[in-house]
């Protein structure tokens, strides 16, 4: 889901070049479409219903379709998976690029020990920019256009100049002053522990007039922690909310609070400030928030980052790298990032 966000950037990218001469489908997993299909530089979605038992071929023959129809000129493989680079081949003779994610590099820092090796990988080889800023520098090299970058965040820019990637659903205009916890994450690694999340819901109720909205999946049901919190000012809705709805929340929050994971992508893509919790991922793989209001909070452990993705399961005793964020250091970060 966060990867679909963050390629946003590129289209928006590609309009600010070309303007609205240009045509752009964009081709997603069905269970995302509604990421992006009121995308004001997304002409088309196309999606493939995988789990809704849509065949392979099904598909392929759906986007042969549009290309007798309108021919596509170029090819932007943004995802850079298996899946797809099979449906590249099968329409190899059109032009093709494929984004670099780093994989090769991230992959080696997993596997390096000590702190200046570790720090020079990043600095030196994977660099600290946001993936939004990488796609788009990588692109605007490969069409060699460097004014690219600059005219995206004069085009669509958030409260203090960030780059922003979603437009907000313009019929609501109200303002919205509450602030939204998002405890889940594709991996359990990945999530810092549902009893720290309940326990600054509690110090931020106990301190500030503030709702708060908390946001997760169908399957998260670890939320239930919240149950606890008798406050009128706390909503848990978790479970109760299309992706669509999530991210309208989200879209009008003051803030958002969460892992490193999709909802945190979608608060940044509307320009609402984010603070995320990196456990054994890091930052320089580049998914750290960009905006001037927001930021993060990673641990310097020597086991850390462990995998590229989050997803491999915690090989020590305990999984220090989310255990060692305390509730109070969230909640001063959350202050100070609110007042900047
Ligand atoms: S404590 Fe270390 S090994 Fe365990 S999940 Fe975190 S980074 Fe990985």
């Amino acid at each position: 889901m966060g990867d679909v966000v963050l390629q946003t950037a590129t289209v928006n990218w590609l309009k600010a070049l070309y303007g609205h001469e240009l045509y752009i489908t964009f081709v997603t997993s069905d269970e995302f479409k509604s990421l992006v299909e009121n995308h004001p530089g997304i002409d088309q979605v196309i999606s493939f219903n995988r789990r809704g038992g849509e065949r392979w071929g099904d598909f392929i023959l759906k986007i042969k379709g549009l290309h007798q129809a309108r021919p596509i000129d170029l090819i932007l493989d943004l995802h850079g998976t298996l899946r797809s680079l099979k449906l590249r081949l099968h329409f190899w003779s059109i032009p093709c690029l494929s984004i670099d994610k780093r994989r090769l590099e991230r992959f080696l820092i997993t596997k390096v020990k000590g702190k200046w090796l570790k720090t020079f990988i990043a600095s030196k080889i994977i660099g600290y920019e946001n993936q939004v800023e990488r796609i788009i520098n990588d692109f605007q090299a490969l069409f060699n256009d460097h004014r690219a970058l600059r005219r995206t965040i004069d085009k669509v820019n958030g409260p203090h100049q960030e780059i922003t990637t979603l437009s907000k659903n313009d019929k609501d205009k109200q303002a919205h002053s509450y602030i939204v916890l998002a405890p889940s994450a594709s991996f359990e690694a990945k999530r810092w522990p549902v009893e720290r999340f309940v326990d600054l819901a509690e110090k931020v109720l106990s301190n500030h007039h503030i709702e708060i909205v908390v946001l997760a999946g169908p399957g998260d049901d670890f939320c239930k922690a919240f149950d606890k919190i008798q406050s009128p000012l706390l909503r848990n809705l978790q479970g109760k909310t299309s992706l669509k709805e999530s991210m309208d929340i989200l879209s009008h929050a003051s803030f958002c609070i969460g892992n490193d994971s999709g909802m945190n992508h979608i608060s940044e893509a509307y320009g609402v400030p984010c603070l995320t919790l990196f456990g054994p991922t890091d930052p320089c793989f580049g998914f750290a928030p960009h905006g001037t209001s927001s930021g993060y909070i990673s641990k310097e452990i020597w086991c850390k980052p462990c995998s590229t993705t989050g997803s491999k399961k915690c090989f020590r005793d305990r999984p220090y790298c989310m255990n060692e964020i305390s509730v109070e250091e969230v909640y001063k970060k959350f202050l100070e990032l609110r007042d900047h």
